[in-house]
C-alpha cells in the first residue's frame, strides 16, 4: 500500500477498531530523521518468546496450563492464524493438535504443503476457558505479540482461520461469512480469511469444503506467484 489516502484510511480504521476494543493509549516509536532509513534487523521468534515470558498480562493466565506460542517454519511463506488454544493445545503447548488440528493438517496437505513448511499461531496464546471466544481485552493484550511474530516471519501470505483471526488482522467487525474468500491486508501482507477448521468439522458440507479449498488454493497461488 503506497497511496497516502489508502494508508490514512487503513490507519483510521485500525485506530477506530483499537478504540472499540478498549485500547486507550498507543506507544509510538519516534521516527528516524533520515527519510532513507536503512531496514532495521528483524526481531526473531525466540526473542519474542523470551519477552512473552511466563505471561501474566491478562486473565487467561489464571486458567491456562501452557502458553501456546506457535509452531512451524520461522521463514514460512504461508502463515495460518487461528483464534486460541483449545483443551488439547493447552495440555500440549502446541497449536492445532486436536481434532481441528487434524482437519487443519488435511487442509494444508490439500494445497501440497506440510505442517512443517508453514507456521501456525493463534490470536491469543492461552486457552479461553470453555473454548469461548477470546474477549476484547485479551485480544488487545495478546495480539501485539502475534503482530511481532508476523513481522519476524514476514510470510508472503496469511490465512486467517475464522472470525476472531480475520477481525483482528483486518481491524474490522465484519463476520467471517462476509469476509471469506476476499483478500485483505495486514501491514502490506495479503490475508485470506476462511472458515475455521472446527467450523468445517461441524458443518462438513460439500459447499463449505469447496469454499475453503478455493480460499486455500488462492493462498497457495499467491505465495507461488511471489517467488
Ligand atoms: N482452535 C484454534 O483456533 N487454535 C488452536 O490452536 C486449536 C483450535
Amino acid at each position: 500500500m503506497s497511496d497516502p489516502g489508502e494508508i490514512r484510511k487503513a490507519l483510521a480504521s485500525w485506530v477506530g477498531y483499537l478504540g472499540d476494543i478498549g485500547v486507550r493509549e498507543l506507544a509510538l516509536r519516534p521516527a528516524t530523521s533520515s527519510p532513507q532509513r536503512t531496514e532495521e534487523p528483524r526481531e526473531t521468534l525466540p526473542a519474542i518468546r523470551e519477552h512473552l515470558g511466563d505471561c501474566r498480562r491478562c486473565k487467561l493466565c489464571e486458567t491456562r496450563t501452557h502458553i501456546v506460542f506457535g509452531v512451524g517454519n520461522p521463514q514460512a511463506k504461508l502463515l495460518f492464524i487461528g483464534e486460541g488454544p483449545g483443551a488439547d493445545e493447552d495440555a500440549q503447548g502446541e497449536p492445532f493438535v486436536g481434532r481441528a488440528g487434524q482437519k487443519l493438517n488435511e487442509m494444508i496437505r490439500a494445497i501440497g504443503l506440510t505442517r512443517e513448511e508453514v507456521y501456525i499461531a493463534n490470536v491469543v496464546k492461552c486457552r479461553p476457558p470453555g473454548n469461548r471466544d477470546p474477549e476484547p481485552d485479551e485480544v488487545a493484550t495478546c495480539a501485539p505479540f502475534l503482530f511481532r511474530q508476523i513481522e519476524a516471519i514476514a510470510p508472503r501470505a496469511i490465512v486467517a482461520l475464522g472470525s476472531p483471526a480475520a477481525k483482528t488482522l483486518l481491524g474490522t467487525k465484519v463476520g467471517i461469512t462476509a469476509l471469506r474468500g476476499k483478500w485483505g491486508q495486514f501491514r502490506g501482507i495479503p490475508v485470506m480469511p476462511t472458515f475455521h477448521p472446527a467450523y468445517l468439522l461441524r458443518a462438513y458440507t460439500p459447499e463449505n469444503r469447496r469454499l475453503v479449498f478455493d480460499d486455500l488454493k488462492a493462498a497457495r497461488a499467491r505465495i507461488d506467484e511471489a517467488s
